[in-house]
């Protein structure tokens, strides 16, 4: 029977960005149960399956127990002190020998802030080396990308608020009720709204919508500069606004001649009085929000999408106003806070490496000589893994990720960590597919075993509580990070008298202070008892910690001159098209019940229940021209490998030409088959569309 719960603990939820408030019913030092948090701004007491079933994660079987250290060939137990007195060790011989950035560190956007911030510090100031970078480059560097080109930095402008108080939402690659399924009950709430959702694939996102685009893989960029061109052909566009606040359009109207309404229908395979259509309900609403996510951003054409994007809105005036966004709906719980927190694709508090000023600033807060701050970023996520296959990194340090379930074209990735001198892998469950490859395990405490804050995808930074202790010697990766400081000798001068969480959040304030993501005034007590403060919050924000803010409502954007860049962009198709003997396009993506590559929700009974296993979705005609039914087993086949017996579905959600393979399911792994090509500003994968053939099993 279930137990009662003793206490009550309030934090939030570390699946996915939405940031849903909940609260975990502890007894006998164990959690027994979770409840949507009533009073949290975010979800009102609501919460989807996997935050639902979220506390079974503490408890699940396959937690990493203790330091575990590859001794003739077989991962054995040792202490902490051996455990991290032979990590620093190893990575300083790997430095003497190969230089001090032979080293590479991989994070994740599971961490609490502090816990990135503190990593931050420990890898450029202490290890010593630029090449960190973290999984949110599978999935949000795109929009990173995008805002700082299009707005000077990052920072999505909108709040959640938006979905309800908006005249028309266009939902561009963005299957919100799989994928953020609290946030879709804003959608619902909105009764006077026009839905429109662009997708290839009929989600359930899709089937709420009042029209749906069903555009070909990869063809939104066409899609959105026609659109950009009706508005300006048709004098649709916010003059004054466009006069007032931006630079760049005479570029961008030129950069457009091309994007006919014939040109684009025949990219997208939409009629042309469809595409108009959009445009102007876009250009005529009164506040028109366009959200997007991993259709988006998952492709080597992401970060112009993002811009056109934002080219859209900017020719609206639809920034900062309510109702009216371009809005990135995050992935991880926790990627906006690695984003302000930096140290991969800037410095913290949004700073850029190549600034003197900004690493002047730096310095003089952390009390050490700004020759020590990078003038420029080191390598991104797969350019890491490359000089792995290269033998230029030589050691490297995986946190909270399992990229062997989650990178693209394992094969690369396995020869890349084969080739190193030294893995180390911190993370809460062992053993995982990439855990089993390492010299050195690192068990960590979970979500529900820690503190800190999570930042979600309105900027709220929510509380993370501690309500149990991790099992056995699994430690925070806060205490790992400050133990490894002591090992390297750097703990004092990085981290002064540092013990707790706190002392990092009371640091990050500091150094947040005056920029766009200005936390100064904030503190845990303000942020528990108001449920989340969105950034900035300053230290004189007269306003209620509760209200929702927006940025750039002033029409002043953080570039130089405060005016945004309209930046001209170009379609092109996919990097791998369809051939005779890969003749359908896969595309990759997610279901509600599981999250990532499934190390938490897979060991979750209820959600393993309810999702066992993969699937391919494939059109009738297809099926009947591959002789195929509904339930055979299929292998889908690319040019880089092989993915066996996956049951096929056979429907019209999908388009004949193209099949849909989730990626959770490290078994039927879809990064078998899925090609290294990546956008050459943010470095993101092209997860989205690559071709296959299917083969009955
Ligand atoms: Fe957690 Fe996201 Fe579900 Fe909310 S919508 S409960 S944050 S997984």
């Amino acid at each position: 029977a279930r137990k009662h719960a003793e206490r009550w603990v309030n934090s939030t939820c570390g699946y996915c960005s939405v940031g849903c408030g909940m609260q975990l019913g502890v007894r006998e030092n164990k959690v027994v149960s979770v409840r949507g948090n009533p009073h949290h701004p975010v979800n009102r007491g609501k919460l989807c399956p996997k935050g639902l079933a979220e506390h079974y994660a503490i408890e699940a079987e396959g937690r990493a127990l203790y330091p575990l250290l590859r001794r003739d060939g077989a991962l054995t137990r040792v202490s902490w002190d051996d455990a991290l007195s032979t990590m620093a060790e190893r990575f300083r011989a790997v430095q003497e020998k190969h230089g001090p950035e032979s080293i590479g560190v991989i994070s994740t956007g599971q961490l609490v802030t502090e816990e990135f911030y503190t990593l931050g510090k420990l890898v450029q100031l202490g290890i010593g080396t630029r090449h960190y970078d973290g999984n949110t480059t599978l999935c949000m560097s795109t929009a990173v990308a995008g805002y700082k080109r299009s707005f000077g930095s990052d920072g999505p402008p909108g709040a959640y608020q938006d979905l309800e108080l908006a005249d028309v939402i266009l939902l561009i690659g963005a299957n919100i009720a799989e994928n953020h399924p609290i946030l879709c009950t804003r959608l619902e709430a909105n009764k006077s709204k026009t839905l429109i959702v662009v997708d290839p694939r009929v989600t359930k996102t899709a089937m709420m919508a009042d029209l749906h685009l069903p555009i070909k893989p990869r063809s939104d960029l066409a899609l959105i500069n026609a659109m950009l061109r009706v508005i300006i052909d048709e004098h649709l566009y916010n003059e004054s606004y466009v006069d007032a606040h931006t630079s760049g359009f005479d570029e961008l109207r030129s950069s457009l001649e091309p994007y006919t309404l014939e040109y684009a229908a025949g990219i997208t395979g939409l009629d042309e009085p469809l595409i108009r259509r959009v445009a102007h309900l876009c250009a005529g609403a009164r506040a028109p929000f366009i959200g997007w996510t991993m259709g988006v951003n998952h492709s080597t054409k992401g970060t112009e999408t993002v811009n056109a994007i934002n080219n859209l809105a900017l020719l609206t005036g639809s920034v900062g106003r309510a109702g009216a966004s371009p809005f990135s709906i995050t992935g991880q719980c926790n990627a906006m806070g690695t984003r302000e927190a930096g140290f991969s694709s800037s410095l913290p508090g949004y700073r850029k490496f190549e600034s003197e000023d900004h690493r002047n600033e730096l310095a003089q807060i952390w009390n050490i000589d700004a020759s020590c701050i990078p003038a420029a970023r080191g390598l991104a996520y797969p350019d890491i893994i490359e000089a792995a296959v290269a033998g230029r990194i030589r050691a490297l340090w995986i946190i909270g990720t399992n990229p062997i379930v989650s990178f693209p074209n394992i094969d690369v990735l396995r020869h890349a960590l084969g080739n190193l001198d030294f893995l180390v892998v911190q993370d809460g469950f062992h053993p995982t597919p990439t855990t089993e490859l390492a010299h050195l395990v690192l068990p960590a405490a979970i979500w529900g075993e820690k503190e800190g804050s999570y930042t979600n995808s309105e900027r709220r930074v929510s509380k993370v509580n501690k309500a149990v202790n991790p099992p056995a010697e699994a430690r925070s990766d806060f205490d790992i990070f400050l133990q490894l400081a002591d090992k390297l000798g750097c703990r004092e001068e990085l981290f002064p008298q540092w013990q707790r969480p706190s002392d990092a959040f009371e640091e990050w304030r500091r150094v947040s202070s005056g920029r766009l993501c200005d936390y100064s005034g904030m503190t845990y007590d303000a942020i528990e008892s108001s449920g989340g403060i969105q950034w900035p919050f300053t230290a004189t924000s007269p306003d209620d910690p509760s209200s929702t803010r927006r940025l750039y409502a002033d029409g002043h954007f953080e570039t130089e001159d405060t005016r945004a860049r309209l930046i001209p962009t170009h379609w092109a198709p996919f990097p791998e098209q369809p051939s005779s003997e890969f003749p359908f396009v896969l595309n990759t993506g997610r279901t509600v019940e599981h999250w990532h590559t499934r190390t938490k929700t897979g060991a979750i009974s209820i959600l393993q229940q309810l999702s066992p296993r993969a699937w391919l979705e494939m059109n009738p005609t297809d099926a009947v021209r591959l002789n195929l039914k509904p339930h055979d087993r299929v292998d889908i086949v690319s040019a880089r490998g092989r993915v066996n017996r996956v049951e096929l579905r056979v429907t019209e959600i999908i388009a004949a030409g193209q099949v849909f393979l989730p990626f959770h399911f490290a078994e039927t792994n879809a990064n078998q088959v899925t090609q290294s090509a990546f956008d050459p500003i943010s470095r993101e994968p092209n997860f989205k569309q690559c071709a296959v053939r299917v083969e009955k099993s």
